[in-house]
């Protein structure tokens, strides 16, 4: 399978993961706002065990900000590299941090209810005011 590689802005940390995300979509809520400083996230889900870290462990930094969500970045450029979802057994991978193109682009727009003011989706993907529903529709493992 092709893989994809990505890095954080100073490149002390790289990566690899094979091209199969399994869902992906922008997130709008304020705390995805902060930690990106932007008007959404794009992530992409993949399993963590196919996450591999080609360089960079003692670079990568981590934030839990829930029991649910451990948020990863680098700590020498601040690069938002992924969140781990311990409880799933995903990575949201920051789709951002990819130098190669997933054939898998966002499908959805979750937290609409909550995203920034000043920011107007312009596209016709479906918007949820909460979650969305990506995960439950993800496509089985392969
Ligand atoms: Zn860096
Ligand atoms: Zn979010």
């Amino acid at each position: 399978m092709k893989q994809l590689k990505g890095a954080c802005l100073c490149g002390a940390v790289e990566y690899t993961i094979p091209d199969a995300l399994r869902y992906a979509g922008y997130c709008h809520c304020s705390e995805c706002r902060r930690f990106s400083g932007s008007a959404s996230s794009a992530f992409g889900g993949i399993p963590k065990e196919r996450f591999r870290l080609l360089k960079g462990e003692h670079a990568i930094r981590h934030y839990a900000k829930s029991a649910a969500t451990v948020l990863a970045f680098c700590g020498t450029c601040g690069s938002s590299l992924y969140a781990d979802k311990p409880q799933r057994g995903m990575l949201h991978l920051r789709l951002g941090s990819l130098l190669d193109e997933p054939s898998l682009a966002p499908q959805a727009h979750a937290h609409v209810a909550s995203k920034a003011a000043w920011h107007e989706i312009g596209d016709d993907l479906p918007r949820f005011d909460g979650p969305s529903n990506l995960s439950q529709r993800a496509a089985p493992a392969g």
